[in-house]
């Protein structure tokens, strides 16, 4: 299981893939390219991304149809997108910020520049992602070196878990329902079970001890939810 964000790149032009391709990769992102609105449909059905960066003018469906798409669906309503789009189509990019693309960059573009609007929309749509560590509590999580620590002591959790934490230690306060947990769970999970999610919650909150119980609440009928002892 990788830890980089996944960045699913929807472009025609073969010149910009490898561009795109080549900047996201220097950056370490992991990144997939396909060239159809279609092809991204079957991607995302599979597997999702951590963010869409997405062409609007495209053969097939275009970049708009596919961004209300998303938007229209429960699984990828918060799903992060980028439009790109040609200097000239300010009505279709008008209509794209319109439909809930988080932000959108113009061609040419400075690939040092799009990096940074990627970073900035993820630490906003998608903190769990944006790789900063984060601290509540006695609680410190450092993503970079995947490490967890309670009272500065080292904690080690399994590969889920730890993302399960990063998830809700990014979204603090906020009673979470299992099926947002789930999605927020890098790989394919979609198949699983709701209840799945009570099994890794139980080998969390084990693995954090006295403060795992103490931070992550159980909310009757919805989910979860973390907070930090001291309030
Ligand atoms: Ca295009």
């Amino acid at each position: 299981m990788s830890g980089r964000p996944r960045i699913l790149v929807v472009e025609d032009e073969v010149a910009i893939q490898e561009l795109l391709r080549y900047s996201l990769e220097q950056a370490a992102f992991e990144v997939l390219v396909v060239d159809t609105a279609e092809a991204a449909l079957n991607e995302i059905r599979n597997q999702l991304p951590s963010m869409v960066l997405l062409d609007l003018m495209l053969p097939g469906m275009s970049g708009v149809a596919l961004a209300k798409r998303l938007r229209g669906e429960a699984r990828t309503r918060e799903l992060p997108i980028i439009m790109v789009t040609a200097r000239a189509d300010e009505a279709d990019r008008v209509q794209g910020l319109d439909l809930g693309a988080d932000d959108y960059v113009s061609k040419p573009f400075s690939p040092k520049e799009l990096i940074a609007r990627i970073r900035a929309v993820l630490r906003r749509r998608a903190p769990h992602l944006a790789g900063d560590p984060v601290e509540i509590g006695p609680v410190r999580l450092d993503p970079a070196s995947r490490s967890v620590s309670c009272d500065g002591q080292a904690v080690t959790l399994g590969p889920t878990e730890f993302e399960l934490l990063q998830y809700l230690m990014t979204h603090p306060n906020r009673a979470l329902t299992r099926d947002q947990l789930l999605n927020a769970l890098r790989g394919d999970h979609r198949f699983l079970e709701d209840r799945t999610i009570d099994v890794y919650i139980r080998r969390l909150r084990a693995g954090l001890g006295p403060a795992g119980d103490a931070m992550i609440e159980t909310v009757r009928g919805i989910g979860y939810k973390l907070t930090s002892p001291l309030e």
